[in-house]
């Protein structure tokens, strides 16, 4: 998606050989007419799979999911990474190790909003070695829902997150993807170009 790539030279920064901060426009500051056409984007890539449902994870992952579902015109559900007073028994739980965080998470979501008749587009925002991802797949698996892939806006191509899932024989739609990150200079994918 060209105008997100744009915005990624524009905006974004590389902190390191494998980490990308985009906080002026996804993860602290969000641009919502950013997150309309990836919502739109999205919705498009996905338009005849039948979709019921978006998944995805607290926090990041919500507003580009949330765009997409109004597109589709399907609820939203984000697994929530801490335990809360209000979402206490009923769950489905998955654990996930953050790449950010270097810490490991159990997210969960109720038993009552995925069913066994979902269809299931699965939206993140980062996909780096796919733990996230993978925990999202592992609670649709309990929920028997079916899964119709997965819409990431921004794939770092050179870790092994989209190999995996590809692998896994899962479907990955991804608006921008990097082929690496080094000297502060992000370069995309040449087949995104
Ligand atoms: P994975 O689970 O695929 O290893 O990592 C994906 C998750 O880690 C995403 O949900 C995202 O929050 C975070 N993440 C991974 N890599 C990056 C990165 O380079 N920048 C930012 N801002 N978040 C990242």
């Amino acid at each position: 998606m060209e105008r997100l790539k744009q915005i990624i030279l524009a905006k974004g920064k590389v902190l390191s050989n494998t980490v990308l901060k985009v906080d002026a426009f996804l993860n602290h500051q969000i641009d919502p007419s950013l997150m309309e056409e990836i919502g739109k984007e999205f919705a498009d890539r996905f338009a005849d799979a039948g979709i019921t449902k978006i998944l995805t994870l607290e926090s990041s992952g919500i507003a580009p999911a949330v765009m997409a579902g109004l597109v589709l015109k399907v609820p939203v559900v984000f697994a929530r990474k801490r335990k809360s007073l209000t979402l206490t028994e009923h769950l489905y739980s998955a654990q996930v190790h953050s790449f950010t965080k270097q810490e490991t998470n159990e997210i969960s979501i109720s038993q009552s909003f995925i069913t066994q008749d979902d269809t299931v587009l699965i939206i993140d925002d980062f996909l780096a070695n796919g733990q996230a991802v993978f925990g999202l797949i592992d609670i649709l698996k309990q929920a028997k829902a079916t899964i119709a892939g997965i819409g990431i806006v921004i794939e770092k191509s050179f870790q092994d997150g989209g190999k995996s899932i590809r692998n896994a024989g899962y479907r990955v739609e991804s608006l921008a993807r990097i082929a690496h990150l080094s000297d502060g200079n992000v370069t995309f994918l040449e087949e995104e170009n």
